[in-house]
């Protein structure tokens, strides 16, 4: 065992959305931070250039990563660990929760519940994201939009040419499509931000350390137990222990409550800060689906993620509940469904025999359809003879089938418009729903809440029972919005930064 010889004000576990922009915001307001990031740098060739073969088989499935399923079998999980997180691999699409998405909302299955703050709390801190992180976007399009104080920094940037005359077919169908904003970097290498570029590179070099290739296994306690006194972690081979005043844990929805659970002790039989037994439990994992439609003419297939459409985010026409949102997928679709559901891509072409997999694959946009799910204590993460497994069973699913349902009837309408040319009709539209090992957008399995008895961490994130330890990942959220969760973690951290100042 090697005992690091510095002491840190703050040790970040994790550099992703959460972790990296805390880290870089900590230090920039003048504390010492260690990041311990499990990954390293990731290739350029790797990187979500636009959105491209992001599905595709295996690319983003650590080697060596084996989680179980509910079945008891074995997964290999579609997670990024890197400098950066899950954020090297995102669509990069950073959308506000609405305002109601942090109150109780009646789901067409239960109940959403609501969060231990509204709204108006994390508007400052959403703005400043928005800055941080470059989103470009336009102001007062999308119904849904919460309250803003202003137009975005940057307009959006320019649709692929196909789209617009898609834009305009959605719109003749009483849908009000908007650009959906986007963290954009401007590097034309690497143009969608993520948080290595705009968490740990824009933190102040100087009080910023990063170790990557650093696993961390487990924390360690004091004699009393209230507070962490050291990290242990792996780094090449050896076994390290790291020391700080302060401890943020913020390796993901799955890794976050992991180490708490691998950290069990005496004074925590079940896991650091499980008092509750919350600790795993209520991981929710946004429901997606993609549905392929054909196109008329080949596209780029290299553009990213580009219009929203919330018209169903609250419902429908004799629809009180919520159904979710829809954005379109980026380009090179075949891999969306190759790689996740092959099955439904070969009955397509089974059904259009002189449409072959590859033409279809070319001359396609895809759409995502994404609904919330509700927190449910039995849907949760474990450790088992110290292998991850992960008991899940989406619910809300019938508000989900509705939105997939009501949007292909809303691109049947499109493909019926005699305006509309760049899009074919199709008998039937090709459609795959993400598997659990599509876990980047998992969150909700550490929730924050006033009550001790029921949640883990408190409204900012620390631990309800060590007085140096908390919580800046997706773990914390206490219900799931139907938009993606990325400016929210980003947000919540960059409200925490300036707690820990
Ligand atoms: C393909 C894909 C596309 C997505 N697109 C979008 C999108 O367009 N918009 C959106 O809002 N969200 C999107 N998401 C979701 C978004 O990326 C996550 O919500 C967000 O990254 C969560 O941030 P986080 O800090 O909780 O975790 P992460 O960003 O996953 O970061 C966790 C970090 O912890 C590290 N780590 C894990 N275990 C350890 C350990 N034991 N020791 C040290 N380090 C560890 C990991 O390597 C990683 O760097 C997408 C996700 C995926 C996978």
């Amino acid at each position: 065992m090697i005992i690091d010889d510095r002491h840190y004000d703050v040790i970040v576990i994790g550099s992703g959305a959460g972790g990296g922009t805390l880290a870089g915001a900590l230090s920039r307001k003048g504390k010492t931070v260690l990041v311990l990031e499990r990954g390293g740098a990731m290739a350029l060739e790797d990187q979500n250039v636009a959105d491209v073969d992001l599905f595709q088989k295996d690319r983003y499935h650590p080697k060596n990563e084996r989680w179980f399923g509910p079945d008891g079998d074995p997964f290999a999980p579609q997670t990024s660990y890197a400098r950066g997180g899950n954020t090297k691999i995102w669509g990069a699409v950073l959308e506000r929760m609405r305002e109601k998405d942090f109150t109780e909302v009646p789901l067409q299955e239960g109940i959403s519940p609501a969060w231990p703050f509204d709204y108006a709390e994390l508007v400052p801190y959403y703005e400043q994201a928005e800055q941080l992180y470059r989103v470009h976007g336009k102001a007062g399009v999308d119904p849904t939009e919460p309250g803003r104080h202003g137009d975005f920094l940057a307009k959006p940037k320019a649709v692929e040419p196909f789209l617009e005359p898609l834009r305009a077919a959605l719109q003749r169908q009483g849908c009000q499509p908007y650009d959906i904003p986007i963290s954009w970097s401007d590097d034309r290498e690497d143009p969608s931000g993520d948080a290595q570029l705009f968490g740990l590179e824009a933190g102040d070099p100087d009080r910023l350390t990063l170790r990557d290739n650093a696993k961390v296994l487990r924390l360690h306690v004091n004699p009393n137990g209230r507070e962490v006194k050291a990290v242990e972690a792996e780094l090449e081979g050896d076994t390290w222990l790291f020391r700080a005043d302060v401890v943020v844990l913020a390796a993901g929805a799955v890794n976050t409550p992991v180490i708490l659970l691998r950290s069990a002790n005496s004074h925590h039989p079940k896991g650091i800060s499980n008092g509750s037994d919350q600790v795993g439990r209520n991981l929710m994992n946004l429901q997606l689906t993609s549905i392929l439609q054909l196109a008329t003419e080949r596209n780029s297939g290299r553009y990213g993620r580009s219009l929203g459409i919330n018209d169903y985010y609250w419902g429908d026409k004799n629809v009180s509940f919520p159904l979710g949102h829809i954005q379109t997928a980026g380009g090179v679709l075949q891999d969306v469904l190759f790689a996740e559901s092959p099955p439904v891509l070969s009955l397509v072409s089974k059904l259009i025999p002189d449409f072959g997999i590859e033409r279809l694959a070319s001359r396609s946009v895809a759409w995502w359809a994404m609904t919330e799910v509700m927190p449910d204590p039995h849907n949760k993460i474990w450790l088992h003879n110290d292998q991850i497994r992960i008991n899940y069973i989406h619910n809300n699913r019938e508000a989900h089938d509705r939105l997939v349902y009501r949007w292909i009837d809303t691109l049947k309408g499109v493909e019926k418009d005699p305006i509309t040319k760049v899009v074919l009709k199709a008998p039937t539209h090709a459609r795959g729903e993400a598997p659990l090992s599509v876990v980047g957008y998992g969150c909700g399995s550490c929730r924050m809440g006033d009550d001790p008895a029921n949640s883990v961490v408190d409204a900012h994130g620390k631990s309800h029972e060590l007085e140096n330890l908390y919580l800046a990942d997706a773990s914390i959220f206490p219900s799931c919005p139907s938009v993606g969760p990325g400016l929210t973690v980003i947000a919540l951290a960059l409200r925490l930064a300036e707690k820990l100042d």
